[in-house]
């Protein structure tokens, strides 16, 4: 099976087709786990749990930090009453491209500890903040579309936290320098769906995850049906979970 460690079928943008993409990525064999972001995701996220045998993380995306924090107060206490029915808490980091790094910092902290009290691990968003969060972690984590340096991905993974590699390898060099780089037991797969497509033209979607798959065989030169059981042990082995269709 593979896995696709990192995606957002909850994303609106699926409304209209969602039925189809969930059958399409089941029938390719690729397991979804879905990340609810904001109020309204949270909450889509854990219906559709309830609809599809899908996987949840929950958390509180950067992107949305100017939020009020009566609503980021309610994103944390339903995550933490529902902290039976997810595998971890996030994305949930820091991101330059966005305003206001001390409350981004602020709310990232606020929901690290969470994870802690409820002892899951963390799906990172930590573009351009890497090293910085990195420094931060107590929980096991995993960095979501890592796209740091090398030698902060050797580190990394020297801690034993996880490098997920998103459909972003299909054309850029410094993850392919990543992959060539890191121990595969230390890589996860994911799309990020409906962001990174690898298609011009076409919203991504978790069966794309294939594609991610075997540019890492090809980069490593191993296997394909080898890298695909590898990745499917090192997602089973973070999440603590025996991940089924
Ligand atoms: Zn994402």
């Amino acid at each position: 099976m593979y896995v696709d460690a990192h995606c957002h079928i909850e994303d609106k943008g699926f409304n209209k087709n969602r039925d189809e993409v969930i059958k399409r990525a089941k029938s390719e064999n690729v397991i979804i786990i879905t990340s609810g972001v904001t109020l309204g995701g949270i909450n889509r996220a854990l219906e559709l749990k309830n609809k599809y045998n899908i996987y949840l993380t929950l958390g509180f995306h950067p992107d949305k930090v100017k939020a009020d924090n009566k609503i980021i107060e309610k994103a944390y206490n339903i995550i933490k009453s529902n902290y039976k029915k997810i595998l971890a808490v996030g994305e949930i980091g820091m991101d330059i491209k966005r305003e206001n790094y001390d409350r981004q910092e602020e709310i990232f902290r606020k929901f690290l500890n969470l994870a802690k009290e409820i002892d899951k691990p963390v799906v990172l968003h930590a573009r351009g903040f890497e090293e910085k969060i990195f420094n931060m972690l107590d929980v096991p984590a995993m960095f979501h579309c890592y796209s740091g340096s090398v030698e902060l991905a050797k580190k990394i993974v020297k801690e034993n936290y996880y490098i997920s590699i998103s459909t972003l390898l299909l054309f850029s060099k410094l993850h392919e320098e990543i992959v060539k780089n890191v121990d595969i037991d230390f890589l996860l797969t994911e799309t990020d769906s409906p962001c990174l497509s690898p298609i011009k033209g076409e919203k991504n979607e978790p069966k794309n995850v294939k594609l991610v798959v075997k540019k890492i065989a090809e980069i490593k030169e191993i296997d394909e049906g080898e890298v695909k059981k590898i990745i499917y042990k090192n997602s089973c082995k973070f999440f603590k979970e025996k991940l089924t269709l």
